[in-house]
């Protein structure tokens, strides 16, 4: 059965009116004429993208495990949207989403695996539960891995195409999350290296893009349940003071103009690359030394 409990999805819901603020309205036609399907975007980072390619002239398939929410967000971004109900974890739900975008629309040029979760397990590997291991890595990692095969079956025959993978920053820098999420995450940077060895050869890049932390639903779900009975508005706030650049947080419109970048020509070399969007959060490690006046 496709879909999340109702609280879940209510939850994810009123979460998504975070999570929306701060999308550019600006229009451009670096996608026009383009064809893209999304995994994961009902709401959050995916919602955001879909967001900005339509905006850039390109046609947006929403492949998403809610299709409630899915079917709305479609509404909310237009004729240039469509949505299908879609478990990444299922490999015929990923084939049946790209040939209903093949069927749709007669191609596909940019496949973005971005569907992903994370799930509160204990802090130490010597607990880890290897049931929620699976169920992750299932979603974060199998689901990837399917969603490159089915996207290259169609791709390779056109000598073109963009593959584009959500890893994250806990995938650089171990300890910045629990371990499922982390392995998951840095064996998606691993998964993109491999493949654009490959399908370079047949013309079509496979890239990942590494955010920070941004207050999206599942981030929300999972803090609250570490933080029980602190208001949303406190998390949310400690998530963006986490970051390393002053001034400035990173939100979801900031991954979709990283997609943005990578899905059109401005990136028509770059390829098998992590780019990271963290503020120079994993560049950013400084000594703990004491400053050399304060030893006198
Ligand atoms: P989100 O919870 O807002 O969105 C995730 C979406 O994926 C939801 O719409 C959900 O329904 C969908 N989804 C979950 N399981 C699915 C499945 N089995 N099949 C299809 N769809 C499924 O979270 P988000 O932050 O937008 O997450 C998007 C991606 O970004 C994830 O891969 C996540 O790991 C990654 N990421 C997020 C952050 C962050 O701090 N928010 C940081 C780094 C990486």
């Amino acid at each position: 059965k496709i879909g999340l409990s109702k609280n879940a999805a209510i939850a994810r819901a009123r979460l998504a009116g975070i999570c929306n603020r701060g999308f550019s309205t600006e229009t451009g036609s670096k996608l026009e004429g383009k064809v893209a399907l999304i995994t994961g975007a009902a709401t959050g980072i995916g919602k955001a993208t879909a967001e900005k390619f339509i905006q850039n002239g390109a046609k947006v398939v929403i492949a998403d495990i809610q299709p409630q929410l899915g079917q709305e967000t479609a509404k909310e971004l237009g004729p240039n949207a469509a949505f299908i109900a879609c478990d990444v974890t299922k490999e015929s739900d990923l084939s049946n989403a790209v040939d209903f975008t093949i069927s749709r629309h007669n191609q596909l040029d940019i496949m973005y695996n971005n569907a992903g979760i994370a799930c509160k397990t204990p802090p130490s590997i010597a607990d880890l539960d290897l049931t929620v291991f699976d169920r992750v890595m299932n979603i974060n990692v199998r689901g990837v891995v399917a969603g490159i095969k089915h996207a290259s079956r169609v791709m390779i025959p056109r000598k073109s195409g963009c593959i584009l993978c959500t890893a994250s920053v806990t995938g650089i820098l171990g300890g910045l999350s629990q371990h499922t999420y982390s392995i998951s995450k840095c064996t998606v940077i691993g998964i993109v290296k491999s493949v654009a060895a490959e399908l370079c050869r047949h013309g079509i890049r496979v890239n990942c893009i590494s955010p920070f932390a941004i207050p999206t639903a599942f981030v929300m779900e999972e803090l609250t349940q570490i933080y029980r009975g602190v208001d949303t508005s406190r998390l949310v706030e400690l998530i963006h003071k986490a970051g390393a650049l002053e001034g400035a947080k990173c939100e979801p419109c900031d991954i979709a103009n990283a997609a943005l970048y990578l899905a059109s020509d401005d990136a028509k070399y770059v390829n098998g690359h992590n780019l990271v969007v963290d503020g120079g959060f994993t560049s950013s490690k400084t000594l703990g030394f004491p400053a050399p006046d304060q030893m006198q």
